[in-house]
């Protein structure tokens, strides 16, 4: 069997997906319009054009994104993506999410994302950083610690996260606390890397509790093996005892019904090597994936990979857990709750990063570290809390997790808007 390169993917921007999911939410509370209105448009978008000198000699210009949602409960807050179809649209989705992930978790944040358009695998890494800094100029006007606070996503990680906070701190003095998911060594917290995968796991456990669907022994298929998903099946292999059967990255997937060796695997991954290149399973392609039968799905890559069209019929799991953000697209969202397939949405499964985050920026403020201990134990309890929230609001409502997720997200944000005099 053969690995293909990319998978299918809706075309649905995630801005349409959040607002088509708002909706109903912004009913079950019977929020008022001009409510809605102000909880749907963004507060403010930058658009930049960042020019970058190649190693060639050649200039090129790539077009980027930082837009910031809602900063009603405190600064914005979002990480910032490098990749070729990143656009406003996907961009303001994913800020938006990021106003109902820090509401739900109840930390003083707002929303906000940023985006470049570009294909990071086709620049060297002296490209990247002058990339990094050129786009931190052009958008250091609206960043700082009480304004707006990157923080990595999809193809950037704690060395972008150092460039920015060099070129930021250029101009405004040494500013840790500007940045989040930084290295260790400049300010960064223990436990952030980690933090995403690992309150993915902790939300399971409760679920696994609750609904009878134990985590020790269960088959675990994920999607994405990058920051999110390959920390998610470490965490789920050595501390909850689950059995990953089946992983992908983009060059395709590996399978294997007793469990794969997942140490292996990471050694494999932190190689440079892709998942479709593990021998010790057998290849399938990122279709392929989604008709693994299983106890837990993990979608921890891109959005729109759950659809109508492709899998959201046939997928074969007892839980859908969104480590990715806007995974799911609406339709398939209905079609999973028609068939009885319960969801576990993304800004409640994978707020640990924004908490380890919060965490961050609250270190650097008190210029104090905690112990990894200390993170870990925040974290378990603040997304346990969020989770009971959703589960008893969920129950009380007769209605999923997302839209209760939604609603418990929506209030506290009206709620400060209104504060404000809004
Ligand atoms: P990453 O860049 O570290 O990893 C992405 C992974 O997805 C890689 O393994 C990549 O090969 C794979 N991938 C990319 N395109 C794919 C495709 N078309 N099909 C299958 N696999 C594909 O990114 P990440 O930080 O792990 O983020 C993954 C998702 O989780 C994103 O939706 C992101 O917004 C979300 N998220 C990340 C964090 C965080 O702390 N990093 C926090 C919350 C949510």
């Amino acid at each position: 069997m053969t690995a293909t390169a990319r998978p299918s993917r809706s075309t649905m921007a995630a801005k349409a997906i959040v607002e088509s999911q708002f909706d109903r939410a912004a009913t079950l509370l019977s929020l008022e319009s001009y409510m809605r209105r102000i909880l749907l448009s963004p507060f403010r978008e930058v658009q930049v054009e960042v020019p970058v000198r190649m190693d060639d000699g050649r200039i090129e210009v790539f077009t980027a994104y930082r837009i910031q949602h809602n900063g009603a409960r405190g600064p914005c807050k979002g990480g910032i993506r490098y990749h070729p179809e990143a656009d406003h649209d996907e961009v303001l989705g994913l800020a938006a999410i990021m106003t109902w992930k820090t509401a739900l978790m109840d930390i003083p944040f707002g929303g906000a994302k940023g985006g470049v358009t570009v294909d990071p695998t086709k620049l060297s890494k002296l490209e990247l950083e002058r990339l990094t800094r050129r786009f931190t100029q052009r958008i250091s006007i609206v960043l700082g610690p009480y304004r707006d606070i990157p923080a990595p996503d999809v193809n950037t990680n704690a060395q972008v996260m150092a460039w920015i906070l060099d070129e930021f701190s250029s101009r405004h003095g040494y500013t840790p606390a500007a940045v989040t998911g930084k290295p260790i060594s400049l300010g960064g917290s223990l436990g952030r890397e980690e933090a995403t995968g690992r309150g993915i796991m902790y939300v399971m456990m409760e679920y696994a509790r609750d609904f009878g669907i134990p985590l020790t022994g269960a088959r675990v298929v994920i999607q994405g093996f990058g920051n999110v998903g390959s920390h998610l099946a470490r965490l789920l292999h050595t501390e909850a005892g689950a059995k990953v059967i089946a992983v992908s990255d983009v060059s395709g997937g590996t399978y294997k019904d007793g469990g794969l060796d997942v140490p292996g695997l990471l050694a494999h991954s932190a190689a440079g090597k892709p998942v479709s290149e593990w021998r010790d399973g057998k290849a399938i392609t990122n279709d392929e994936l989604w008709t693994v039968p299983c106890d837990w799905l993990c979608p921890c890559a891109l959005g729109g990979v759950i659809t109508r069209e492709s899998n959201a019929t046939t997928i074969d799991c007892k839980v859908v857990v969104e480590g990715a953000n806007e995974p799911t697209t609406p339709t398939a969202d209905l079609i999973l709750e028609e068939r009885g397939v319960p969801v576990i949405p993304d800004f409640l499964a994978n707020a640990g990063g924004v908490t380890v985050s919060y965490y961050e920026w609250a270190q650097n403020l008190q210029q104090y570290r905690w112990t990894h201990e200390q993170v870990n134990n925040e974290l378990r309890a603040t997304i346990t809390k969020a989770y009971a929230g959703v589960r008893d609001l969920a129950k009380q409502k007769g209605v999923p997790f997302r839209t209760a997720a939604y609603a418990i997200a929506l209030q506290r944000v009206a709620e400060a808007e209104r504060l404000r005099g809004n």
